[in-house]
């Protein structure tokens, strides 16, 4: 049970969220993201992170992927291909935020925690979800949040997606209470978030709903691109809780603006703009 009310994500309540950029902006000021994803035929996903990354500001975008694939970013973002994932290559990447897990397949579990030892403000997606990354990061207490779908909660949870289907905000409340300090995204329709401060373990977690967003978006890569959204304003020097929140209200709003049958993933990225001109 939990007194708070989930606070309904809209356009009044995200706009004071939105980074400003000053006059005197350059590419190292504004916030630069490192990407670090990708497996074999999963080479897509990191590259959508990277797109969504920049459609949301972000002054320069690494991507770092296992050198055995064929990754290709953006044209304006810088290329790691790594012979395996280790702390030091990563460490060399200039950065104030990471996004890890996209498309990583086996390599997600070590290029999770080779990334915790940047000590950055994280975003973990897809295959990065797994218990001890995440119980690591909860003692590394560092800004992080995680953004499963419903199936990726069933296996955190262990619990079948579809209950998580029919009651998303107590599963999204469930992991943040396992996982405190860590800002739980549970993706779907609607996106749901929560969250349990860590200097207050007995009050119960803070809660939101999203309310942008729609089902044309129910296609590969669109998760992708989220990460690296969220990833971009944690490196703008927002708060997890904002960030997140900014984050999957900006990213459900780009859908909406998008939206049409058919609609990819990378349109969502590129709608993006438009949704932060519409905050503004
Ligand atoms: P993923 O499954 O990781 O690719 O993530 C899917 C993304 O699309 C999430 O951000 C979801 O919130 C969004 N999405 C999928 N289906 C819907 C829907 N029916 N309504 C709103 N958003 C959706
Ligand atoms: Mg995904």
């Amino acid at each position: 049970h939990n007194p708070h009310l989930p606070e309904v994500l809209c356009k009044t309540s995200m706009r004071p969220l939105l980074p400003a950029r000053p006059g005197n902006a350059h590419k190292g000021l504004v916030g630069r993201v490192l990407v670090a994803g990708g497996y074999r035929s999963y080479t897509g996903a990191p590259s959508l992170a990277a797109l969504g990354a920049y459609r949301t500001g972000a002054g320069l975008v690494t991507v770092a992927y296992p050198a055995d694939c064929v990754v290709n970013p953006p044209l304006e973002a810088v290329r790691l291909p790594l012979l395996e994932w280790n702390h030091a290559d990563l460490q060399a990447v200039r950065a104030e935020a990471v996004a890890v897990g996209m498309g990583a397949a086996a390599g997600g579990v070590r290029a999770a925690l080779a990334a915790l030892e940047l000590g950055k403000p994280t975003v973990l997606d897809a295959d990065a979800l797994h218990k001890q990354v995440l119980s690591a990061y909860v003692k590394a207490g560092l800004p992080t949040v995680l953004t499963p779908h419903p199936g990726e909660a069933s296996r955190l949870l262990e619990i079948p997606s579809e209950q998580i289907a029919r009651a998303p905000l107590e599963a999204a409340q469930a992991l943040a209470e396992r996982y405190p300090g860590l800002v739980v995204v549970l993706k779907g329709g609607p996106t749901v978030l929560a969250w349990q401060p860590q200097e207050a373990p007995l009050s119960p977690p803070l809660l939101a709903v999203n309310s942008s967003g729609n089902p044309s978006m129910a296609t590969g890569g669109m998760g992708d691109v989220l990460s690296g959204v969220v990833a971009a304003l944690l490196a703008a020097g927002l708060s997890a809780w904002e960030a997140a929140r900014l984050g999957v209200y900006l990213h459900g709003l780009a859908g909406d603006l998008a939206s049409k049958p058919g609609l990819l993933a990378h349109e969502v990225a590129e709608a993006l703009p438009s949704a932060m001109r519409q905050l503004q």
